[in-house]
């Protein structure tokens, strides 16, 4: 399977995006075209009719996640740095898989909460969601539209949150077979 498939896996797509949109993908899939999965960031803006700025934001989230990795070139008659950005397939499923993990966390967090007894409050109208004790310093009303907090039902937030931890144990167990192919 050729390499730059990794960007074709819907939940790879998926998590790319969480990190800013189409053109997260877009920035990868030019890095993997080369023959050498390096790319500079002018050649990127260029082919992407963008400002070489704004690229560049792409690409520092990206290697914030380790996605990319970056050398930097002098270029003699300009006198300024140029970075040379690359990027291994493999580094894309592993931060998929890193931010699957992540998310499997938090929701486990969310879980033992609940069956702490914590209790949550929200405003259906306004999607907010508060703890006991502010719910109460706001008097059971929303800050934000006046209308009284409800009490969110544990019990169903509770399924609500495993059938996505389920969800996301096989996300992880596509992911970790796609690591094998790359
Ligand atoms: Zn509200």
């Amino acid at each position: 399977m050729p390499k730059k498939y990794v960007l074709r896996n819907k939940i790879v797509k998926e998590r790319l995006k969480e990190l800013g949109g189409d053109q997260v993908i877009e920035v990868c899939k030019i890095i993997l075209s080369k023959r050498l999965k390096k790319a500079n960031e002018f050649e990127i803006a260029e082919k992407m009719k963008l400002k070489v700025n704004k690229v560049r934001a792409i690409l520092y989230k990206l290697h914030a996640k380790k996605v990319v990795t970056y050398t930097r070139k002098r270029d003699k008659r300009k006198g300024w740095y140029i970075y040379i950005w690359s990027l291994k397939p493999r580094d894309i499923v592993k931060f998929a898989m890193n931010e699957t993990y992540n998310e499997i966390r938090a929701i486990e967090r969310e879980i033992r909460e609940y069956k702490e007894g914590k209790e949550f409050y929200i405003c259906e109208d306004c999607g907010v969601r508060v703890r006991l004790i502010e719910a109460m310093k706001q008097m059971f009303t929303c800050n934000y539209c006046g209308e009284p907090l409800k009490k969110e039902d544990t019990e169903s937030k509770i399924k609500q949150a495993e059938a996505r931890i389920r969800n996301l144990e096989s996300q992880l167990y596509k992911l970790k077979k796609l690591m094998k192919e790359v």
